[in-house]
């Protein structure tokens, strides 16, 4: 932000999985211009698909609600404020429908309970599985100043290879566990773009990291934690 105020740069924080997250005590999502939220169904709280724009800075208040309101000046109309409305900017259809607001304002309402039971998950998952560790495996770990929202539960293996045989022997057990963010500088659109230095951490995450089941009703009494560590255990 210091940058960003030096140049005169915005910045849109991508707080897409960030909701109950803390840095410095701050909420995620409060601390650039703007934060973007995402109630996807792989985040904490859903809709199917969905999102939140943060406006923390007032200069972007009025185009926002215009831009909401499809390019029209519609909000200022219902109050009252201009005797008609009409197109006043660039527009579109961002707004998610009533039936998928509600049912995400229900699990808003229950934020505390989801993240509670998140958090009791996500530390169960880990406990159990601290003794990966040594097959070279690690597991997430937070730096003081940030805090853990329970979104997902992941481990980095030591190798592709490694990761590979966990998918697989996974899957025998029917277990779904997944790979994630691919690296974006070797994607098919960047590759013309990048100026081909090697970016080694991007890369290991892509091969190395795994993504385990984790979701609001897995259940905190079942057996799934000790089958994935006993999966795990017997790989090779
Ligand atoms: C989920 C996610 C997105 C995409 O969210 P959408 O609601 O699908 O637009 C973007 N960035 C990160 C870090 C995410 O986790």
């Amino acid at each position: 932000m210091a940058l960003a105020n030096k140049y005169n740069l915005f910045v849109i924080e991508d707080a897409a999985q960030a909701i109950d997250s803390f840095y410095k005590g701050k909420p995620l999502g409060s601390i650039g211009h703007f934060g973007c939220f995402s109630f996807h169904e792989t985040k904490n709280i859903q809709c199917g698909e969905g999102g939140m724009l943060a406006i923390n800075d007032d200069r972007f208040f009025r185009r926002a609600e215009i831009i909401w309101e499809k390019g029209t000046n519609r909000a200022e109309f219902f109050r009252g404020e201009v005797n008609k409305y009409g197109w006043v900017d660039i527009g579109s259809s961002f707004l998610p429908s009533e039936l998928a607001a509600a049912f995400l304002y229900a699990q808003l309402e229950c934020l505390d309970n989801i993240q509670t039971k998140r958090k009791t998950l996500w530390n169960r998952n880990f406990k159990e599985l601290e003794i990966l560790k040594a097959k070279g495996i690690s597991l997430p770990s937070f730096p003081d100043f940030s805090t853990n929202n329970a979104h997902m539960f992941y481990l980095v293996c030591s190798s592709l290879e490694q990761r590979s045989k966990i998918i697989e022997a996974f899957r025998r057990n029917n277990i779904l566990a997944v790979f994630h963010y691919l690296s974006l500088h070797k994607s098919p659109f960047s590759q013309n773009k990048h100026d081909g230095i090697e970016l080694l951490e991007s890369d290991r995450y892509s091969d190395c990291l795994l993504r385990l089941p984790f979701y609001n009703n897995l259940d905190l009494n079942n057996k799934h934690i000790s089958i994935i560590s006993k999966v795990i255990a017997d790989v090779n």
